[in-house]
Protein backbone atom coordinates (compact mmCIF):
# COMPACT_ATOMS: atom_id res chain seq x y z
CA UNK A 1 0.00 0.00 0.00
CA UNK A 2 1.77 3.60 -1.20
CA UNK A 3 0.38 6.35 0.14
CA UNK A 4 -1.11 9.55 -2.75
CA UNK A 5 -2.26 12.64 -2.37
CA UNK A 6 -4.63 13.82 -4.90
CA UNK A 7 -5.49 17.63 -5.43
CA UNK A 8 -8.98 18.30 -6.09
CA UNK A 9 -10.57 22.07 -8.20
CA UNK A 10 -13.60 22.62 -9.56
CA UNK A 11 -14.45 26.57 -10.50
CA UNK A 12 -17.66 25.59 -13.25
CA UNK A 13 -21.11 23.61 -12.85
CA UNK A 14 -21.59 24.38 -8.98
CA UNK A 15 -17.85 24.24 -7.44
CA UNK A 16 -18.35 22.70 -4.04
CA UNK A 17 -20.88 20.46 -5.52
CA UNK A 18 -18.02 18.85 -7.94
CA UNK A 19 -15.59 19.32 -5.36
CA UNK A 20 -17.85 17.03 -3.15
CA UNK A 21 -19.19 14.35 -5.68
CA UNK A 22 -15.29 14.09 -6.62
CA UNK A 23 -14.11 12.69 -2.84
CA UNK A 24 -17.12 10.49 -2.91
CA UNK A 25 -16.08 9.25 -6.33
CA UNK A 26 -12.02 8.92 -5.30
CA UNK A 27 -13.80 6.48 -2.25
CA UNK A 28 -15.05 4.11 -4.71
CA UNK A 29 -11.03 4.10 -6.04
CA UNK A 30 -10.50 0.38 -6.97
CA UNK A 31 -8.04 -1.15 -4.73
CA UNK A 32 -7.77 1.83 -2.73
CA UNK A 33 -9.13 4.03 0.22
CA UNK A 34 -9.45 7.49 1.24
CA UNK A 35 -7.89 8.22 4.76
CA UNK A 36 -8.79 11.95 5.03
CA UNK A 37 -10.03 14.55 2.98
CA UNK A 38 -9.16 18.25 3.63
CA UNK A 39 -11.53 21.06 4.38
CA UNK A 40 -12.58 22.88 1.24
CA UNK A 41 -11.22 25.85 0.49
CA UNK A 42 -11.81 28.91 -1.90
CA UNK A 43 -9.46 30.49 -4.42
CA UNK A 44 -8.37 32.68 -6.82
CA UNK A 45 -7.37 31.86 -10.32
CA UNK A 46 -4.13 31.01 -11.65
CA UNK A 47 -3.17 32.11 -14.98
CA UNK A 48 -6.67 33.25 -16.80
CA UNK A 49 -8.25 35.50 -14.47
CA UNK A 50 -11.93 36.28 -16.89
CA UNK A 51 -12.74 33.03 -14.89
CA UNK A 52 -14.67 32.40 -11.67
CA UNK A 53 -13.04 31.29 -8.17
CA UNK A 54 -11.86 27.90 -7.53
CA UNK A 55 -13.54 25.63 -4.54
CA UNK A 56 -9.86 23.42 -4.16
CA UNK A 57 -9.20 19.92 -1.26
CA UNK A 58 -7.10 17.88 -1.03
CA UNK A 59 -7.41 13.91 -0.54
CA UNK A 60 -5.01 11.52 1.37
CA UNK A 61 -5.59 8.17 -0.32
CA UNK A 62 -4.00 4.69 0.63
CA UNK A 63 -3.61 2.71 -2.67
CA UNK A 64 -2.16 -0.51 -4.31
CA UNK A 65 -3.04 1.20 -7.93
CA UNK A 66 0.43 1.83 -10.24
CA UNK A 67 0.98 5.41 -10.82
CA UNK A 68 -0.25 5.10 -14.09
CA UNK A 69 -3.85 3.14 -13.32
CA UNK A 70 -4.23 5.45 -10.67
CA UNK A 71 -3.82 8.64 -13.34
CA UNK A 72 -6.08 6.46 -15.88
CA UNK A 73 -8.72 6.38 -12.92
CA UNK A 74 -8.56 10.04 -12.06
CA UNK A 75 -8.53 10.91 -15.77
CA UNK A 76 -12.07 9.25 -15.65
CA UNK A 77 -13.74 10.86 -12.66
CA UNK A 78 -12.81 14.08 -14.62
CA UNK A 79 -14.51 12.97 -17.57
CA UNK A 80 -17.44 11.54 -15.76
CA UNK A 81 -17.96 14.88 -14.06
CA UNK A 82 -17.62 16.86 -17.41
CA UNK A 83 -14.29 17.70 -17.97
CA UNK A 84 -14.03 19.43 -21.71
CA UNK A 85 -10.32 20.15 -22.44
CA UNK A 86 -9.89 23.09 -24.14
CA UNK A 87 -7.05 24.64 -25.77
CA UNK A 88 -6.50 27.45 -23.21
CA UNK A 89 -4.46 26.60 -20.31
CA UNK A 90 -5.59 27.06 -16.83
CA UNK A 91 -8.51 27.74 -18.21
CA UNK A 92 -12.43 26.71 -16.38
CA UNK A 93 -13.22 23.47 -15.74
CA UNK A 94 -15.86 21.53 -13.93
CA UNK A 95 -13.07 19.31 -12.02
CA UNK A 96 -9.22 18.78 -12.22
CA UNK A 97 -7.83 15.47 -10.41
CA UNK A 98 -4.28 16.46 -9.82
CA UNK A 99 -1.65 13.45 -8.51
CA UNK A 100 0.42 15.38 -6.01
CA UNK A 101 2.64 12.68 -4.18
CA UNK A 102 2.82 8.76 -4.78
CA UNK A 103 4.21 7.89 -1.76
CA UNK A 104 8.23 8.58 -2.00
CA UNK A 105 8.32 8.15 -5.69
CA UNK A 106 9.62 10.30 -8.38
CA UNK A 107 8.01 10.11 -11.93
CA UNK A 108 9.04 11.33 -14.78
CA UNK A 109 7.08 10.36 -18.00
CA UNK A 110 5.21 11.87 -20.76
CA UNK A 111 1.73 11.60 -18.97
CA UNK A 112 2.76 11.86 -15.22
CA UNK A 113 5.35 13.45 -13.55
CA UNK A 114 4.91 13.25 -9.92
CA UNK A 115 6.13 15.09 -7.54
CA UNK A 116 3.31 17.16 -9.42
CA UNK A 117 5.66 20.08 -10.95
CA UNK A 118 3.32 22.72 -9.56
CA UNK A 119 2.81 21.95 -5.77
CA UNK A 120 5.24 23.77 -4.24
CA UNK A 121 4.18 27.04 -5.72
CA UNK A 122 0.59 26.35 -5.31
CA UNK A 123 -0.80 27.23 -2.12
CA UNK A 124 -4.50 26.19 -3.15
CA UNK A 125 -2.23 23.05 -3.08
CA UNK A 126 -0.14 23.55 -0.02
CA UNK A 127 -2.30 24.81 2.43
CA UNK A 128 -4.64 21.86 2.09
CA UNK A 129 -2.32 19.22 2.33
CA UNK A 130 -1.00 21.00 5.53
CA UNK A 131 -4.13 20.49 6.98
CA UNK A 132 -3.86 16.87 6.60
CA UNK A 133 0.00 16.03 6.52
CA UNK A 134 0.83 18.89 9.27
CA UNK A 135 4.45 16.98 9.83
CA UNK A 136 4.95 15.72 5.87
CA UNK A 137 8.45 15.37 4.45
CA UNK A 138 8.59 15.54 0.64
CA UNK A 139 10.71 13.22 -1.45
CA UNK A 140 13.73 15.59 -1.56
CA UNK A 141 13.98 15.97 2.25
CA UNK A 142 12.21 19.25 2.50
CA UNK A 143 9.45 19.86 4.89
CA UNK A 144 5.77 21.15 4.06
CA UNK A 145 5.77 23.39 6.85
CA UNK A 146 9.10 24.95 5.72
CA UNK A 147 8.13 25.27 2.21
CA UNK A 148 4.96 27.09 3.06
CA UNK A 149 6.83 29.35 4.89
CA UNK A 150 7.37 31.61 1.82
CA UNK A 151 4.04 30.71 -0.11
CA UNK A 152 1.56 33.61 0.30
CA UNK A 153 -2.20 32.62 0.74
CA UNK A 154 -3.05 34.57 -1.93
CA UNK A 155 -6.43 35.09 -1.04
CA UNK A 156 -7.12 31.45 0.07
CA UNK A 157 -9.68 30.99 2.63
CA UNK A 158 -11.59 27.22 4.38
CA UNK A 159 -14.91 27.28 2.61
CA UNK A 160 -16.28 24.23 4.28
CA UNK A 161 -14.62 23.14 7.03
CA UNK A 162 -14.28 19.20 7.50
P1 LIG B 1 -1.53 21.78 -14.22
O1 LIG B 1 -0.91 20.43 -14.47
O2 LIG B 1 -0.58 22.93 -14.42
O3 LIG B 1 -2.23 21.86 -12.88
P2 LIG B 1 -3.96 21.11 -15.50
O4 LIG B 1 -4.17 20.32 -14.23
O5 LIG B 1 -5.05 22.02 -15.93
O6 LIG B 1 -2.63 21.96 -15.35
P3 LIG B 1 -4.61 18.98 -17.17
O7 LIG B 1 -5.27 19.45 -18.42
O8 LIG B 1 -5.50 18.50 -16.06
O9 LIG B 1 -3.63 20.12 -16.65
O10 LIG B 1 -3.62 17.79 -17.46
C1 LIG B 1 -2.76 17.79 -18.56
C2 LIG B 1 -1.93 16.52 -18.53
O11 LIG B 1 -1.05 16.53 -17.42
C3 LIG B 1 -2.73 15.24 -18.32
O12 LIG B 1 -3.18 14.71 -19.52
C4 LIG B 1 -1.75 14.31 -17.60
O13 LIG B 1 -1.29 13.27 -18.45
C5 LIG B 1 -0.57 15.20 -17.29
N1 LIG B 1 -0.01 15.04 -15.95
C6 LIG B 1 1.32 15.04 -15.68
N2 LIG B 1 1.57 14.90 -14.39
C7 LIG B 1 0.35 14.79 -13.77
C8 LIG B 1 -0.02 14.63 -12.41
N3 LIG B 1 0.90 14.55 -11.43
N4 LIG B 1 -1.35 14.58 -12.12
C9 LIG B 1 -2.26 14.66 -13.11
N5 LIG B 1 -1.96 14.83 -14.44
C10 LIG B 1 -0.67 14.90 -14.76
MG1 LIG C 1 -4.06 21.16 -12.28
MG1 LIG D 1 -4.81 18.31 -14.10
Amino acid sequence: MINAYIAVGSNLGDPVAQAKQAIESLKDLPRSRVIQASSLYSSTPMGPQNQPDYINAVVKIETELQPLELLDNTQKIENEQGRVRKEERWGPRTLDLDIILYGDETIDQPRLVVPHYGMREREFVLYPLLEIEPNLILPDGSALSQLIESVDRNGLQVWDRN
